[in-house]
């Protein structure tokens, strides 16, 4: 086992053990012993190595999972469930440091850290109460004739993730799958492989037998390794839109049931008549909450006829926020440069930069960084208008009327979430009604619908039925079996007998 325990509880720089593939209960180098470095994004330095995998070691890791099946689906739901509560506790009794670790490989700042191992305990809280909730439906469909129908583990299972959640979006995932009586092979970002490192220990810790839960690090190669593996029966896929399509077309064609989740354009829609506190101060938290990189984060805001007191206290919110502590780092250089870019074009194009990030540092931390940015008069056409910038950067687009602000966020391609800001009920309902958006807010800048309520969007931003979390992820990891008994011979026959 690695020991984790470290004394860096802050933001300085810290040295990590290399991260390496957990297949069968073990921690193995890929086959090649090809590695590549994670770098710290708040000090652009080496802060480990993680496993680059090939085919060799995704089957490797699925032939674990495959040997582990038997004995973890003839396990009682009650019994597995078990192992959920130990998670539990563990990272509860551990938050400091499983915070920090995220932290140190994604750059986003402790607060926002400690928001997403809360969440994913939440997640995990939804894994525990699977056996009071998902016990299955009977009738007595005909006099003698039950019918009965039971959720069925699918088999091996298999998850892709991207950088911005190490710890969370693998628990999007887990704790159904594993509850549900699957075994799972997880494939991290190779940007941010630490956090489902540590949860492959803690669930060790918890009691997971060996097997049941292995990790192949690696990037395209080991990915399309998974979705190609005929072995693997499920497969669900978190990050952009450009990959989640290929996911989702790979895996399919393989014959899996596969559920892609992608990237996102989310639209808010202020109306005059909204509470200026609450909407510059959610506006803003949505956009730059960290740093801009969620899949939920405000990157339009649309401004409907006259609120320039909200946009003044938004600049003044936004151009006060402290760099490095209210707001993180930005994963990687490339990243930062494309944020750059999308600002710069904006500017060439006309748009204003009421509040400009870019070229921002900060004190010892020569990492990267872009500031919070507001561009005003920004249209649907321009790249900043309409693309997942996936940065701190917040492009208003002013219309006259809420049908206007309605049709542009239907225009665009993704679907993941929108939201309006308004006091009036009816205004609220009439933009909700006609939204294409699968998560929408009132007064909400981030509507993630937590648990027990599924996630996903609709349009470019999912492919596949179903939503990731709550009870539509247990239907995601099972399959139904239906039953049809008879042990008595009926008195009056039907067209059953
Ligand atoms: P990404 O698509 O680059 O990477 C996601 C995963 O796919 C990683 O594990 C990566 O190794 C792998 N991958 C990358 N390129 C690949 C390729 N060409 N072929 C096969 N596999 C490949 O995403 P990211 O940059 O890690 O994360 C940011 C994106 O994820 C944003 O678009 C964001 O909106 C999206 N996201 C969506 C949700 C959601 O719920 N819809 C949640 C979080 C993030």
């Amino acid at each position: 086992m690695t020991d984790f325990t470290f004394s860096a509880r802050s933001y300085d720089f810290t040295k990590y053990v290399d991260c390496l593939n957990w297949i069968g209960g073990e921690w193995t180098p890929a086959q090649s012993g090809e590695t590549i470095a994670v770098l710290n994004p708040r000090h652009g330095k080496e802060m480990g190595r993680v496993a680059w995998s090939d085919g060799a070691d995704v089957r490797r890791a699925v032939e674990a999972a495959k040997a582990a099946l038997p004995a973890w689906r003839a396990t009682p739901l009650k019994e597995r469930a078990q192992v959920l509560y130990r998670v539990k506790r563990i990272m509860e009794e551990r938050l400091d440091e499983l915070s920090w670790l995220l932290d140190h490989e994604n750059g986003k700042t402790i607060a926002q850290a400690r928001g997403e191992v809360l969440k994913g305990i939440e997640c995990v809280e939804y894994g525990c109460s699977l056996p009071n909730i998902a016990q299955g439906e009977q009738l007595d469909v005909s006099r003698g004739i039950n019918c009965a129908v039971t959720h069925e583990p699918v088999g091996v299972c298999a998850g892709i993730v991207p950088f911005n959640f190490p710890t969370m979006v693998p628990l999007w995932m887990l704790p159904q799958a594993l509850a549900a009586g699957n075994t799972f092979v997880l494939k991290p970002s190779e940007q941010t492989p630490y956090g489902a490192m540590r949860l492959a220990e803690i669930f060790k810790e918890a009691g997971l037998p060996d097997g049941v839960l292995n990790i192949v690090n690696g990037g395209k190669e080991a990915v399309e390794a998974l979705c190609d593996d005929p072995t693997i029966a499920a497969l669900a896929f978190v990050g952009s839109t450009k990959v989640a399509r290929l996911v989702y077309e790979r895996g399919s064609k393989s014959g899996k049931k596969v559920l892609a989740l992608g990237g996102a354009k989310n639209h808010l829609v202020v109306l005059p008549d909204a509470e200026p506190t609450l909407t510059s101060e959610t506006v803003v938290a949505s956009s730059y909450g960290c740093a801009g990189q969620r899949c939920m984060a405000a990157s339009v805001m649309l401004a409907v006829g006259d609120v320039q007191h909200i946009i003044e206290r938004m600049v003044r919110i936004a151009s006060e926020m402290k760099l490095g502590e209210d707001m993180g780092a930005i994963i990687n250089p490339q990243s930062v440069e494309r944020i750059t870019r999308y600002i710069d074009e904006a500017e060439k194009r006309g748009a204003k930069v009421l509040v400009d990030g870019r070229g921002a540092t900060v004190e010892g931390q020569p990492g990267n960084w872009v500031g919070p940015t507001i561009l005003d008069g920004v249209t649907p056409e321009m790249p900043a208008g309409c693309d997942e910038i996936f940065g701190p950067v917040l492009s208003i687009i002013r219309v006259d009327t809420l049908d206007e602000a309605i049709a542009i966020e239907n225009a665009n391609p993704y679907g993941n979430a929108a939201a309006v800001f308004t006091t009036n009920g009816g205004a609220a309902r009439y933009a909700i009604e006609r939204f294409e958006a699968g998560m929408c807010g009132v007064n909400i800048g981030v509507p993630v619908p937590r648990e027990p309520f599924g996630f996903g969007g609709w349009n470019d931003s999912k492919f596949g039925n179903g939503d990731m979390t709550g009870y539509d992820g247990f239907r995601f990891w099972t399959r139904p079996r239906k039953v049809t008994s008879r042990w008595e011979v009926a008195k009056d026959a039907t067209w059953m007998s």
